[in-house]
């Protein structure tokens, strides 16, 4: 194992009806942001209760509402005004990771005096940040406990990922009843979006770290056997609690302790199709990861095929590691295609006219990939084989 720190200061209020935590935590007669979406949550319900535990804090409510799936740099600049103008105190994100990785950014922005792209560009260093919280309602990115946030800018056609230590939230809220009225095909790309956070953590390459592979098979083995019941049933309780813990611990920081982090490649050229086309975060990482598998393979089949017989039940009996390894990228693609995931480029009708863009995006920062270190040839393979 390598030299590890763990460190996760969010607090987590898991179950049916923890909104009222919220009234319990925040200190009396602050100016809260509630930042949000679209407008689901008017539809099911969750606005009123937190609107209801504001009050009871005695919070002087302000809004900031229609934040993008793929938030926009646009939409943070918004709410860094807001902040800066009605004197701000905490943020509330109530939605999902795009609206609480847009509160992210928000919450760094309002307390820089520049532009809040320069913080995403790392043009500036994160100093300070407003302390916010999050309502969680789409079961999907971990964003809820990481300090982790990816902005679109539409002026630059970018979408970068970024991070800082001060924009852990303090504290989120995971009620999984909140989650019942997201639709099968945000479900679906929650579930492709979760299992690819634990499987690009998978891909390291450091020696004895068994407790940490068996843990994120594990939890591999739980989204394959849940992820079918809650698409048959998603008003399940059940299913739909077994779904947000699996989402939020396959990324705050738990499946990196110890090893070299993984392999992100996969995510890094998925934010570079995105930055192009706005398609749904896990419709692309389902079209690509097994892609990668089959790229990596190639060369290394020895981890794929231990995904292969741990996860996936394969027999290694009687095969070279190269075919027991195909058979587990085969056994991940047949997986999500039988959830109804997107499985190439052209069922968001994209074609190979832009991939010279999206091979230059995926490296707007040095260094893609760790277990298997891509050249610009690799992702360019990568993306034809998604076609
Ligand atoms: P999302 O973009 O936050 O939401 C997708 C859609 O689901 C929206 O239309 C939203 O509607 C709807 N929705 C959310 N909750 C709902 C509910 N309870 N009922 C009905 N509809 C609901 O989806 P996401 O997958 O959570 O976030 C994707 C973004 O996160 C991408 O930009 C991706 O790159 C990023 N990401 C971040 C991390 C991280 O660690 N920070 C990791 C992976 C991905 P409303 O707008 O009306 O709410
Ligand atoms: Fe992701």
């Amino acid at each position: 194992m390598n030299t590890f720190l763990q460190y996760n200061p969010t607090k987590l209020f898991f179950g049916k009806g923890e909104v009222q935590q919220i009234s319990n935590f925040l200190d009396k007669g602050l100016n809260v942001l509630v930042v949000y979406g679209g407008g689901s949550i008017k539809k099911n319900g969750v606005y009123e209760d937190v609107i209801v535990e504001l009050n009871k804090a005695g919070a002087t409510i302000f809004e900031l509402s229609g934040v993008e799936p793929n938030p926009r740099l646009t939409t943070v600049r918004k709410g860094v005004d807001i902040c800066k103008t009605e004197k701000i105190d905490f943020i509330l994100a109530v939605g999902g990771g795009s609206v609480i990785d847009c509160t992210k950014a928000i919450s760094a922005g309002a307390k820089y005096d520049g532009d809040t792209w320069d913080l995403i560009t790392q043009k500036a260093p994160i100093e300070n940040a407003l302390p916010f919280g999050t309502v969680l309602t789409l079961a999907a990115t971990g964003s809820e406990m990481n300090s982790i946030s990816v902005i679109t800018n539409w002026e630059t056609k970018d979408k970068l990922g970024w991070g800082s230590p001060l924009v852990y939230p303090t504290f989120s809220i995971l009620d999984p009843s909140y989650t019942f009225s997201v639709p099968r095909d945000q479900t679906v790309y929650g579930i492709v979006d979760s299992m690819s956070h634990a499987l690009e953590s998978y891909f390291h390459r450091t020696e004895n770290t068994p407790m940490i592979d068996g843990f994120i098979e594990s939890l591999l083995r739980t989204a394959i056997a849940t992820g079918p019941k809650l698409l048959e049933d998603l008003e399940s309780f059940e299913h739909r609690e077994t779904m947000m813990y699996v989402s939020t611990t396959a990324f705050n920081g738990t499946l990196s302790n110890g090893t070299d982090g993984g392999d992100w490649a996969t995510h890094r050229i998925e934010h570079a199709i995105s930055a192009v086309y706005d398609i749904p975060h896990g419709g692309g990482l389902a079209i690509l990861f097994p892609n990668w598998l089959e790229h990596v393979l190639e060369e290394d089949p020895s981890r794929v095929k231990q995904l292969a017989v741990n996860v996936f039940g394969i027999s290694p009996d009687n095969k070279s590691d190269i075919e027991a390894a195909k058979e587990g990228a085969k056994a991940l693609r047949d997986f999500w295609n039988s959830l109804g995931a997107p499985n190439k480029l052209s069922d968001y009708n994209i074609d190979d006219s832009e991939f010279d863009a999206m091979v230059e995006k995926t490296f707007i920062k040095p260094g893609v990939g760790t277990y298997k270190e891509m050249d610009r040839d690799s992702v360019r393979d990568i993306l034809k084989r998604s076609l």
